[in-house]
């Protein structure tokens, strides 16, 4: 029977007995891989090179295919050879812990790398960057994601995270997604076929996005220029730049702003190892000064009893924490 398919970070997928060893030593999987996608293929890969945290151990294999067919038949591969296959966008919303991730990391940074206007607007594969694409829009004259400006990551992250800032997410502007599930062929999903919520779009965890269409208005190049470098421009005062972290750890809670109940604590500053709460923006936690992911997870916990004592608010994480322990 085949296994259960490619899942989002933080949940795995695969007949889940093969270990880090296993792939290792598996000299026909390495040889297969080695002539699905040549070059492409990293053993022992530290996932700390992959994420904007700059932190985590080993993905026991790490491929970057960089052509659609390729990715889907390697993908098709690991998941018959019982390999638990882990999807990444370009890691800027996710803490990978010291003991790494068991089988393969896959992105699609490479090989979904389509970007079209389209008579709605525009037509984006899912591994392009995020702030590639906004410059695309601002090019072709088409309004509508200024309010992302300065979000880094993928377009299938941003999709999966549903990301936005200052009142504006990537899901207001999608009319529908291209999907694929391992061994399947790829299909089209209408916008009013999702769940689109704050942080959350309600596909199935196990969904690849291979591309986007989004609808957007027609603007003037310049005009739309100068609404990204405001947005832009906001986040320099009210957020760290230039720091190893992975944005907003929690999501806000009805009606409140996570960050504010975390300054209100008193937890700005706030130090496990090198890990430090941002004086900037309480809802930042940087990899200050060579944190461990595992100072990262620890100062999130005291946090959120911190928060939980003294609001009487369990935050939720926006980030995802993976891997082995
Ligand atoms: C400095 C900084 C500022 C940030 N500011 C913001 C902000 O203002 N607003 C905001 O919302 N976020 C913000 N973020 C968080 C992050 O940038 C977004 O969530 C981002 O769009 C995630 O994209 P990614 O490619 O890095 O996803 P990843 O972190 O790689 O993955 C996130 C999730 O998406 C899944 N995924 C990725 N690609 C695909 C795909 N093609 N198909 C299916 N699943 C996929 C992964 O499995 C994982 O579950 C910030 C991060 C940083 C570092």
């Amino acid at each position: 029977m085949k296994a259960l398919g490619v899942v989002a970070l933080g949940s795995r997928m695969g007949r889940g007995a093969r270990t880090e060893m296993a792939v290792e030593t598996d000299p026909k999987l390495l040889a297969e891989l080695a002539r699905m996608v040549p070059g492409q293929a990293l053993v022992a890969e530290p996932m700390a090179r992959h994420t904007s945290f700059g932190l985590g151990g080993p993905a026991d294999l790490f491929i970057e295919p960089t052509d659609p067919s390729m990715f889907r038949e390697c993908t098709d591969y690991l998941i018959e050879a019982g390999i638990p296959v882990t999807l990444l966008g370009r890691g800027t919303n996710v803490l990978v812990r010291s003991g790494g991730i068991d089988g393969a990391v896959m992105t699609g940074a490479r090989a979904f790398t389509e970007l079209i206007c389209t008579d709605a607007g525009v037509r984006a594969g899912g591994g392009v960057s995020l702030p590639r694409l906004l410059s695309f829009c601002a090019e072709n004259g088409l309004s509508g994601l200024e309010g992302l400006s300065g979000i880094p990551g993928s377009v299938g992250g941003a999709v999966v995270t549903n990301a936005g800032s200052f009142g504006v997410s990537i899901g207001d502007s999608l009319t529908g997604v291209t999907v694929s599930e391992p061994g399947g062929t790829a299909s089209f999903i209408p916008r009013d076929e999702m769940r689109i919520a704050y942080r959350r779009i309600g596909l199935p965890s196990k969904t690849l996005i291979e591309g986007v269409e989004l609808a957007l208005d027609p603007g003037e190049p310049a005009d739309i220029r100068a609404a990204q470098q405001e947005t832009f421009e906001k986040k320099w005062k009210t957020q760290p730049s230039g720091m190893r972290c992975a944005g907003c750890v929690f999501m806000n809670p009805a009606g409140g702003a996570a960050g504010r109940l975390i300054d209100e604590a008193g937890l700005k500053g706030l130090r496990v190892g090198g890990a430090v709460v941002s004086d900037l923006h309480a809802n930042f936690i940087l990899n200050d000064r060579g944190a461990t992911s595992e100072d990262v997870e620890e100062l999130i916990e005291v946090v959120r009893e911190r928060v939980a004592d003294s609001a009487g608010v369990t935050l939720e994480l926006e980030i995802e924490i993976v891997g082995r322990r």
